[in-house]
């Protein structure tokens, strides 16, 4: 172990990092479970998991020691060799999602830049000079050219323009505006949303899932590519390994990456049906995509959430939380909405300084996104008495500010 200590962080020092975050004025130098710990040793419960990725919880021992093994015996050789692990986590993945092939990349952007990339070749082979995507209102897919040009916020597109001309918008959730924009633009290839909208508020589609069934249909009946991106459902947060299994139906197309790493930088594009083979050989690649300890995670990551039947336990204590959030909180003005343990308690007013009365009066890490949204995002195979720790904190912050 090296003898490091770092300097602690004064506020007004001046800092070399780019100022593109706001960020909270406090740090954690140690997590186990659902829990997090500063320097001093002050415990905080940790309902927002790195924002849906340590879904197995901080410090897991068996992703520790998978790590800690393959860095002290190989992290990394290239796509141009053989990678056994890359293959093994293909196979888990496909085993979870129902899906054929499988491209590592390192976050969700990139992982939806190649389904843009898959759309765009769909199109192309098919003749289509400017292949365009359908998107949603309120969406998000990333911070890249594409990925934010498909995002439904101005803020995220604010000052990048040009944004690339791939894409439709139309209101989440809204069958017929899709139908209407097939009537106007004959260049569609593909539909690319969320099957719960994370940043945008935990939206779920008024018909609630059906909403896929009928873009599975729409998509069929035009020759669409069905994309889905669960970058943020996926990997067991919503009660189900992906979002989408909720339903019957399965996407052609599917992107995924937060918990799929637990904490380390992977990502995922999976194709099955009419997208398998679009992208060939020398059309995609990423030097650090599915390295040898990157894929080593993801397989200890999905091998891991399987032996803990961490999906089922997502299911059923996010339930739980749902369920006492909504009997607990009736009096109050609020609607509590999601699956699993991807949670949105909406409140009837803009609440964003929520998240630092729970950190400095509850010990509690919550998010708040659309404004009005108190957005919990806790570990998948958080236990029982766990969760009554974070109602017991929550409704408590609730009840004290509405
Ligand atoms: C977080 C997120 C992304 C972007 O992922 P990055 O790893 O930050 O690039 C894209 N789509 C959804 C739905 C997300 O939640």
């Amino acid at each position: 172990m090296t003898d490091i200590t770092l300097a602690p962080i004064q506020p007004d020092q001046p800092s070399h990092l780019m100022a593109t975050y706001g960020r909270q004025a406090i740090s954690f130098v140690r997590g186990r479970g659902a829990y997090l710990y500063t320097e001093d040793g002050t415990e905080y419960l940790d309902a927002l998991t790195g924002i849906a990725v340590c879904g197995l919880g901080h410090a897991h021992p068996v992703i520790a020691e998978a790590i800690a093994e393959q860095a002290a015996t190989l992290v990394h050789t290239s796509n141009l060799f053989e990678i056994p692990w890359q293959t093994a986590a293909a196979q888990k993945l496909a085993e979870v999602s129902g899906m054929e092939e499988i491209f590592f990349s390192n976050s969700g952007a990139e992982s939806n830049e190649g389904a843009i990339k898959i759309a765009r070749k769909f199109g192309t082979q098919q003749g289509v000079t400017s292949p365009k995507i359908i998107v949603a209102e309120q969406s998000f897919h990333g911070r890249t050219l594409a990925t934010l040009s498909a995002t439904g916020n101005k803020k995220v597109q604010d000052g990048f323009a040009p944004l690339t001309n791939d894409f439709i918008r139309v209101p989440f959730g809204d069958v017929e505006a899709i139908q209407e924009a097939a009537l106007q633009h004959p260049d569609i290839v593909a539909i690319l949303i969320e099957p719960i909208q994370g940043e945008g508020g935990i939206n779920t589609a008024p018909q609630g899932f059906s909403y896929l069934e009928e873009v599975r249909n729409i998509c069929n009946q035009h020759n669409w590519l069905m994309m889905l991106d669960e970058i943020q459902t996926g990997n067991g947060r919503t009660g189900k390994y992906f979002a989408y299994q909720h339903t019957n139906i399965v996407p052609d197309v599917l992107t995924t990456a937060k918990g799929l790493g637990n904490g380390f930088p992977v990502g995922a594009v999976m194709t099955q049906g009419k997208a398998v083979g679009l992208l060939g050989p020398g059309s995609h690649g990423s030097t650090y995509g599915g390295t040898v300890l990157g894929s080593r995670v993801v397989y200890t990551v999905i091998d891991t959430i399987q032996k803990e039947n961490a999906v089922e336990n997502a299911a059923v204590v996010g339930g739980y939380i749902v369920d006492q959030l909504r009997a607990q909180l009736a009096d109050k003005n609020v609607q509590v909405r999601g699956f699993g343990m991807m949670i949105g308690i909406q409140l009837p007013k803009d609440c964003g300084e929520l998240v630092a009365i729970a950190r400095d009066q509850h010990k509690l890490i919550i998010n708040v996104t659309a404004g009005s949204v108190v957005r919990l995002l806790p570990p998948i195979n958080m236990t029982q008495a766990q969760a009554d720790d974070l109602l017991e904190r929550l409704v408590a912050l609730i009840n004290n500010y509405l």
